[in-house]
């Protein structure tokens, strides 16, 4: 029985649901894993997660589509994305296979709290990997606990996708060579700071530029940039210290085998902002959010698609990525791995 939820009106916060996903790393080998009850975590004081930050995550959704299959999209691609992550950061890959597995078995533990088709909502699945063992000494832990929730999230637009207002940030968000490139906790406790100062300021988000030169547009605190030129061709930026989008990966290709748009996928320098017809922000929370305005220290850079609507190519990604993601469209081979 689905619960008795107001799906609609839903946030995006923690809903304590009844199921998780845990497994643990201990002598150079990952148990079987189990689903428990229990929404705790113990661990040592001296934690390799809590004195060094050894820790990374990945986000994705599991939704009722339109003939009432409960599905993840692409989750092998958020399995691949954490396995780089956990190299980078010296952590123990989960296999791939493994990991699929149990986003599947985490989904199927809390079915019940799979929101409707059409409600607007969906199941927002956080699988995380921490350090577990006591680490004082500067090393990676030799323990790992690999945990997957989930929780219900409402619509990320209630009454229509309004274009944004973001600012060009004075703060960086990666470092060259850095680990801009992966899905680690210690990206996110940096960029607080600047976005709690930017929401002060009246900006939705930070636009970040590359960390060598900053003449180059990287991608926001949470989401990778697409922007449409004024001849309609998909521009999105390329640099090694971005995260690589799993929704802009497959905006790219929406674009060009079902819209049969151009799409550039290359170096976008801050000057050329201003000859763009569209610009949105694409992540797994909001698909895309579009962009109205970006202000480069109070000169404005002021989209044609303007202030009350997403531009009108953002908007046809939009509907066709979601309408592959519900169902009514023609999926491509492989992405949508069905639950129920
Ligand atoms: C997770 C994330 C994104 C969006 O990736 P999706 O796979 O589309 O959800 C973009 N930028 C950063 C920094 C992220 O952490």
């Amino acid at each position: 029985m689905s619960k008795n939820i107001d799906w609609s009106n839903l946030g995006f916060g923690y809903i304590q649901t009844d199921k998780r996903f845990v497994s643990n790393y201990k002598d150079g080998a990952w148990d079987d894993g189990i689903i428990t009850d229990d929404a705790t975590v113990t661990i040592s004081e001296c934690a390799g997660v809590l004195q060094y930050a050894q820790t990374c995550f990945e986000g994705l959704k599991a939704y009722t589509t339109e003939d009432g299959h409960v599905v993840c999209f692409r989750p092998d691609l958020n399995a691949q994305r954490m396995a780089d992550t956990c190299r980078r950061l010296e952590m123990p890959v989960y296999p791939e296979d493994k990991w699929v597995e149990a986003i599947v078995k985490t989904v199927e533990a809390n079915i019940d709290w799979v929101p409707p088709y059409g409600s607007g909502a969906t199941l927002y699945i956080r699988p995380y990997m921490f350090g577990s063992n006591p680490v004082i000494g500067v090393k990676p832990a030799d323990e790992y606990q690999f945990r997957a929730f989930c929780t219900p999230v409402g619509p990320y637009f209630k009454g229509g996708a309004k274009p944004i207002v973001i600012r060009v940030s004075d703060f960086d968000r990666a470092a060259p060579n850095g680990t801009g490139h992966i899905k680690a906790g210690l990206n996110y406790a940096m960029s607080l700071h600047a976005i709690v100062d930017a929401h002060n300021k009246g900006y939705s988000e930070n636009l970040y530029l590359d960390p060598a030169t900053r003449t180059k547009v990287e991608e926001t605190g949470g989401a990778n940039f697409i922007f449409i030129t004024k001849d309609g061709k998909l521009v999105t930026p390329k640099s090694d210290s971005i995260l690589p989008s799993i929704t802009r990966r497959s905006l790219m290709i929406v674009a060009e085998k079902y819209l049969g748009m151009e799409v550039e996928h290359r170096e976008v320098y801050l000057d050329e902002l201003k000859d763009f017809a569209e610009c949105g922000l694409c992540g797994t929370a909001a698909v895309i959010s579009p962009v109205g305005k970006i202000d480069d220290h109070g000169t404005e850079i002021c989209f044609p698609s303007g202030m009350n609507e997403m531009g009108p190519i953002t908007k046809k990604l939009y509907d066709t990525l979601t309408g592959i993601q519900m169902g009514r469209i023609e999926a491509p081979e492989g992405w949508i791995k069905v639950i129920k």
